[in-house]
C-alpha cells in the first residue's frame, strides 16, 4: 500500500509553523509499513488542494489529509474532499451537541461558524476528537482510502493513535511487514569518508538501505529495513551491522538510544577504575557529560577547568616549557594535561583536552576545530588530532563525544 501525506496550511507554506504532523504521520506509516513516496503542502486554497487531491489519489492508496478542519472561513478540507469525491455534506446531529457541549463546559461564547465543524461527508465514519472540537473524517471510495485530520499535533496524533490505527487495521490491507531502523552513531569521521569506507554497501542497498544522517555531534547511519518482526529484522540486518563494524568500527560509540556516558558508566563500574579530567576549550562538558548519571561519583573523581594557560602551568602543573615550545593547543600540552589530571585527581585515567573552538583564534597551522584528545592511564598515554567543523557550539560538543569515544576505546582495550 502507498500512502501519501498532504498538509493544509498558508502558515506552512509562509514557514511560520515547522510541518511536524507530517513528520509524525510519516513515521507511523514506515511502522505500519505502509510506504510513503510522496508529501504535498498546499494552502488555505480550494483549487490548489483540489489539485493536490487529484494528483494524489492517480498515484497512491492512501491518502491523509491534516489541517483545515476548524470553522474559519479558510478552514475548507472536509468541504473540497467532498466536492473531490462528489459527496455532498452533511451535519451529523451528535457531533454538533458534542460541540455545542465543548463550548458550554468551558464557558465560551457560542458563535454559529462553529456548527460548520459538525459537517461530515455523507457515508464515512466519524473520528472522534477527545482534545479539541473538530472531528475527523475516514471514508473509503473508489479503493482509495481518504483520512482527514485536524491541525493541532496534540489532537492530530490522539486521533490518529486511537482511531485512525485501529481502522486502517480493519480495513482490506495486510501490512507486508513493518519498518525497522537501527541506528549506528559514529564520531571522529566525517561523513564523505563514512561513506567511502561502506561505497560498495550502499552501491548495491535494497534490503537494507543505508542513510546517513549528519548530526551536529555526530554521524548517524541508519540501517532499515522492512520485516515482519523486530527478530527478523536483527536477523536479515546482523551481516550487514557486522561487515560495518569491521570497516568502521573505531569511529562507532553508540546505537540506537544508547548514550555514551550509559556505557562509559557501566564499563567504569565493572572494571573499578576511575577518571579525572582537564579540559581547556570545552570548558566542563566533558565533566557534565560524565557526571550526567546518578552514582558517577564512584568513577568520576573531578576535573581541572585550565583555560588561561596561568591556570594550566600553575595549577594543573603543565610544564612552562611545553606551553611555550609547542602552544597551549599542541598534542604536548594536550598528553600532559590528561597526565597531570590523573596524577592531581589520583584516578587510573586521565583525559586532558585542549583545542580551538572559535570562531577566532585560529591560524594557517592551527585553524579553527583543532582539537586535541589526550588519554592518559598506567601504561597508556594516547593523544589524537581532529579537525571538527561547525560553530563554536558544535566543536565542543563533537569534542566531547571524541573524548568520550577515546575513553571507550580505551576501556575496551583494557583486559580485565
Ligand atoms: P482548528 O480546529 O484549530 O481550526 P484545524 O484542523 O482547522 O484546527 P488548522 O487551522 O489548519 O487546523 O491548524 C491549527 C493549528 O494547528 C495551526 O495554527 C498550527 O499551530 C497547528 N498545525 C496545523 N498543521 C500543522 C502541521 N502540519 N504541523 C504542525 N502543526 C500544525
Amino acid at each position: 500500500m502507498i500512502g501519501e501525506i498532504i498538509s493544509i496550511g498558508t502558515e506552512l507554506l509562509l514557514g511560520q509553523i515547522v510541518n511536524t504532523n507530517a513528520s509524525y504521520l510519516a513515521n507511523k506509516l514506515a511502522q505500519l509499513g505502509i510506504d510513503t513516496y510522496y508529501q504535498t503542502t498546499v494552502g488555505d486554497n480550494k483549487n490548489r488542494l483540489l489539485n493536490s487531491l487529484k494528483i494524489a489519489a492517480e498515484r497512491s492508496d492512501l491518502i491523509i489529509l491534516t489541517g483545515g478542519l476548524g470553522p474559519t472561513e479558510d478552514d475548507l478540507t472536509k468541504e473540497t474532499v467532498a466536492e473531490y469525491l462528489g459527496i455532498p455534506l452533511e451535519k451529523s446531529a451528535q457531533e454538533l451537541l458534542k460541540i455545542k457541549h465543548y463550548f458550554k463546559d468551558r464557558g465560551l461564547e457560542w458563535i454559529d461558524t462553529n456548527a460548520k465543524q459538525a459537517d461530515i461527508i455523507s457515508g464515512s465514519e466519524i473520528l472522534a476528537n477527545e482534545i479539541g472540537t473538530a472531528p475527523g473524517v475516514a471514508l473509503e471510495h473508489s479503493n482509495k482510502l481518504y483520512v482527514l485530520l485536524p491541525g493541532p499535533p496534540l489532537e492530530m496524533k490522539t486521533m490518529f493513535e486511537n482511531q485512525v490505527i485501529p481502522w486502517l487495521k480493519n480495513k482490506t490491507f495486510k501490512s507486508e511487514g513493518h519498518l525497522y531502523s537501527h541506528v549506528l552513531k559514529f564520531v571522529g569521521v566525517t561523513e564523505s569518508k563514512l561513506e567511502y569506507l561502506l561505497m560498495d554497501l550502499f552501491q548495491k542497498q535494497s534490503q537494507p538501505t543505508l542513510a546517513l544522517l549528519a548530526k551536529p555531534q555526530e554521524i548517524q547511519l541508519r540501517v532499515t529495513a522492512k520485516a515482519k518482526d523486530w527478530k527478523t529484522f536483527c536477523k536479515l540486518i546482523s551481516p550487514f551491522v557486522k561487515e560495518i563494524k569491521q570497516r568502521a568500527g573505531e569511529y562507532l560509540f553508540a546505537v540506537d538510544e544508547e548514550r555514551a556516558e550509559d556505557i562509559i558508566a557501566e564499563y567504569l563500574t565493572a572494571f573499578n577504575l576511575t577518571v579525572g579530567t582537564a579540559e581547556s576549550c570545552t570548558g566542563g562538558m566533558l565533566s557534565s557529560a560524565l557526571t550526567a548519571l546518578p552514582g558517577s561519583s564512584q568513577y568520576y573523581l573531578g576535573s581541572i577547568i585550565s583555560y588561561h594557560n596561568k591556570i594550566k602551568a600553575g595549577i594543573l602543573g603543565v610544564p612552562e616549557g611545553l606551553l611555550k615550545e609547542y602552544g597551549a593547543v599542541s598534542e604536548q600540552v594536550g598528553r600532559s594535561m590528561a597526565e597531570r589530571a590523573r596524577k592531581l585527581m589520583g584516578s587510573d585515567i586521565g583525559i586532558g583536552i585542549t583545542g580551538i573552538a572559535g570562531p577566532g583564534g585560529g591560524s594557517c597551522e592551527k585553524p579553527v576545530g583543532l582539537v586535541y584528545i589526550a588519554l592518559n592511564a598506567r601504561e597508556t598515554s594516547w593523544c589524537q588530532r581532529y579537525y571538527f567543523s561547525g560553530d563554536r557550539e558544535n566543536v565542543r560538543q563533537q569534542t566531547v563525544v571524541a573524548a568520550q569515544l577515546l575513553l571507550l576505546k580505551y576501556l575496551r582495550s583494557v583486559n580485565h
